[in-house]
């Protein structure tokens, strides 16, 4: 399946390129693969918004005793980048978000009647991965992840949001084309109770932890496998394990549950009661990262993307040179009802022209000649050879009507 490797097609594909000087494991990404970056980043905050969750903006960099309070230092510190020496202090890039976000809750006092709070951030991550371990956009040493934190008021309202976690999974896979079972599946990752070096000591925690998780996917009646010594060191999660094309799995993003960092982060809220209580922690991500995605998607449609994620959404074509003038009239229509319109004004034969946007897999094309000067009538031909002849108008219509629902 080498034909559909991220890491050769995607540079073909001019969507991103490593480049040496920059450094290894950091995507440069091309104007085309900044498109879909960006359309994927506006799905997560639109999808995530429409379901309850807040949108934040925390910095790169924190200072080092952030880290210490989390226990992400030292426990994480071998995926942690050396700290940076900025006046008096050292500061870190950061490997993941919670930190920030558990500080943020700490902002001010909290009343039950704000949770479940949901802070979601596209955030940008740095992790240290061996040289070995890079691979394209797969492994990377800086990603985008679509982090959130639920802060909940009890365990019920925990499983809950672990629940509607998963659905959320569910709903954006389905809208990029993954298949359960086909394209990813479910783990359910314990820990150890005897290594406490590795995971935060707490056994009926984690016992409870555990099963509030499976508990969830059983009620969901979803299928799992378990594995065990795979969580968190804060906690047990349910791993979402996605297969690339050539077959080999990886951890594409989590659902967690955390009854360790409100503990170090004092996280509480005052109940119904008057009185201070512990919250709990679901972290979460609804796609994991940008990165990853866009690997799998590269890879899964070979550059055919759906409508909404086509860097190019159609191209216009004129049969001869006096034509160009009525395509540019098009093209600009579709350009301002917010539609990725390329013309074709180079002076190739209109064979050549029509087979280069075939071979760009555009999903759409209209070929442009005197009987549509005349007519207005257009056609617009799909990537499956399928022909209407529509008035300008309505081709911009159904072409933003099927991007505003991004359908397959
Ligand atoms: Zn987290």
């Amino acid at each position: 399946m080498e034909e559909r490797d991220h890491k050769k097609i995607g540079p073909e594909l001019g969507l991103f390129y490593i480049d040496p000087v920059v450094g290894k494991g950091l995507p440069m990404f091309l104007p085309k693969g900044a498109i879909i970056k960006r359309e994927l980043e506006n799905f997560v905050v639109e999808e995530e918004t429409r379901r309850g969750y807040q949108h934040v903006d925390t910095p790169d960099l924190a200072n080092l005793a952030l880290y210490k309070k989390s226990g992400h230092y030292p426990h994480y510190k071998d995926s942690m980048y050396a700290p940076i020496n900025i006046d008096d202090d050292e500061y870190m890039l950061r490997p993941m978000t919670c930190p920030h976000h558990f500080q943020m809750f700490l902002h001010k006092p909290r009343s039950y009647k704000e949770l479940p709070m949901r802070i979601a951030e596209l955030a940008q991550l740095y992790r240290y991965e061996q040289s070995g371990e890079i691979m394209g956009l797969q492994r990377v040493r800086s990603f985008c992840l679509a982090d959130a934190h639920i802060i909940c008021a009890s365990e019920e309202q925990a499983a809950e949001e672990a629940g509607k976690a998963l659905e959320l999974i569910e709903y954006m896979s389905s809208v990029l084309g993954l298949k359960f079972g086909e394209d990813y599946r479910y783990r359910l990752s314990l820990g150890d109770r005897d290594n406490t070096e590795k995971y935060y000591d707490n056994p009926e925690a984690w016992e409870k932890g555990e099963e509030l998780l499976r508990e969830v996917m059983k009620k969901r009646g979803n299928e799992f496998e378990e594995a065990k010594d795979e969580a968190a060191f804060y906690g047990p999660k349910i791993d979402v394990q996605m297969k690339n094309v050539n077959g080999k799995e990886d951890t594409a993003f989590t659902v967690q549950y955390d009854f360790c960092m409100p503990d170090k982060f004092d996280l509480k809220y005052i109940g119904q009661d008057g009185k201070e209580h512990r919250a709990f922690v679901v972290h979460r991500s609804s796609v994991g990262a940008i990165e990853r995605v866009m690997a799998f998607l590269i890879e899964k449609y070979a550059g055919a993307f759906p409508l909404w994620l086509s860097p190019e959404q159609i191209a216009v074509i004129p049969v001869s040179e006096k034509h160009f003038d009525y395509a540019r009239e098009v093209h600009e229509k579709l350009k301002l009802s917010g539609i990725r319109s390329v013309l074709d004004d180079d002076n190739d034969s209109l064979g050549k022209k029509i087979r280069g946007a075939k071979q760009d897999k555009l999903p759409y094309f209209i070929v442009v000649g005197d009987k549509e000067v005349e007519s207005g009538q257009l056609p617009l031909e799909n990537r499956s050879g399928e022909k209407v002849e529509m008035t300008i108008d309505d081709i911009a219509l159904k072409l933003c009507g099927e991007i505003k629902s991004r359908s397959l």
